[in-house]
């Protein structure tokens, strides 16, 4: 099993996408909507000891926040008494206020970056990304060979051309693999019809380049770790048999907020509608997509939804999720058609089924 937990809600950066876009959403509804949890504080108050009875060597424990890194004490804490596995999702910054000693202890991290250097601070900041690609190649130069995935917000379509920044630092030896998720339909405010219909029509024409690029690639017997790709592709082969969400929310994937509930995502942790139970008395239930659109929609096994959040809270009119689900669509269809190509490089051992596995549910929505 996976786990979340929600070290602290605070963070040291000022996203567009997140800081930005959550100071500009004054009333979206949900208030109303949801029962929200009032008495959550905003750093974890979760005894290190319930942790360590509560974990199993198995399971993984994803660092989150707000910025996990802003608790690196509590972090160091958990790593030194809790026999489990580790990942951690941070935007890189306070990378160093672990030892490289600890953050080895830690086999997966998604770091954000949205591509360029002009794309990532135009979001993130200025300077943020020298400061990351800085912090991650000091951590390759002390020894550092977990999983290193570059987790992109995608705001503008030039996903091909953003995507292959990202891969020449792949070949650099910094990310091992990509994903990158759509900022669409998670606020009220910022559904624009005309704008986004352009997006959609220009971002599956980058889809499609990079699809053709990605493929042409495995030719040569080199799978790049492009997790939309990948993860889409297992569903389609069977290999992940589920018509669960691919980020696992839910049922395979659950939150430990900062008061010790257990939440179906790391979003909602703090939503009293999607508590699945808690660090005392365990998971009492599981949280699945049960909107027809989605149940009754001919990409449900490979979709499983997109996301929890998206389709229960229902930020953007219909037509926008339509749009959403457009892109998605799309994305299935697109690798559906290589299927074929894809595995023949396969089976004539040109690359090996284990190029295309992955451990699913640490992070990676799978679905933009
Ligand atoms: S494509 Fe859209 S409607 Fe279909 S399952 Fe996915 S999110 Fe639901
Ligand atoms: S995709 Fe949605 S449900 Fe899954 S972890 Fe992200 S916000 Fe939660």
């Amino acid at each position: 099993m996976h786990y979340h937990i929600i070290l602290t809600e605070i963070c040291n950066l000022k996203c567009k996408y997140c800081y930005e876009k959550s100071m500009q959403e004054f009333d979206n509804g949900l208030g109303e909507k949801w029962d929200y949890d009032e008495k959550t504080p905003f750093d974890s108050e979760i005894p290190v000891e319930k942790l360590k009875k509560f974990l199993k060597p198995e399971d993984t424990l994803i660092f989150y926040g707000g910025e996990p890194l802003v608790k690196a004490d509590k972090i160091r804490e958990i790593i030194d008494n809790v026999r489990c596995k580790f990942a951690i999702q941070t935007n890189g910054v306070l990378l160093r206020r672990l030892s490289p000693e600890y953050l080895k202890k830690i086999d997966k991290m998604l770091i954000s970056i949205d591509g360029t250097r002009e794309r990532t601070d135009s979001s993130r900041g200025d300077g943020i990304y020298d400061l990351v690609i800085k912090n991650l190649k000091w951590l390759r130069s002390e020894g550092y060979n977990g999983e290193i995935v570059a987790r992109m917000t995608i705001s503008f379509p030039d996903i091909y051309e953003q995507v292959m920044h990202l891969v020449s630092l792949i070949d650099e030896g910094i990310f091992d693999s990509i994903h990158w998720q759509i900022d669409a339909g998670f606020y009220k405010f910022d559904f624009d019809k005309v704008a986004f219909t352009k997006f959609v029509d220009e971002y599956n024409n980058g889809i499609n380049k990079l699809l053709g690029w990605w493929v042409g690639k495995i030719r040569t017997g080199k799978v790049y770790r492009l997790y939309p790709f990948i993860g889409i592709l297992n569903r389609l082969s069977g290999q992940d048999a589920t018509s669960g969400l691919p980020c696992g929310s839910g049922y395979s994937n659950f939150t430990f907020n900062t008061s010790g509930k257990i939440s179906a995502c790391p979003i909602m942790n703090s939503v009293k509608n999607f508590y699945c139970g808690s660090i005392d008395e365990g998971i009492k239930k599981e949280i699945h997509v049960t909107d027809e659109k989605c149940t009754k929609c001919n990409y449900f096994k490979i979709c499983g939804g997109r996301c929890l959040y998206w389709r229960d809270a229902k930020l953007w009119p219909v037509e926008g999720n339509e749009l959403i689900c457009k892109t998605i669509k799309f994305l299935i269809d697109s690798i559906s058609s290589r299927m074929k190509e894809i595995l023949k490089n396969e089976s004539s051992g040109i690359v090996s089924s284990k190029d295309f596995e992955y451990e699913r549910y640490f992070g990676p929505e799978i679905i933009p």
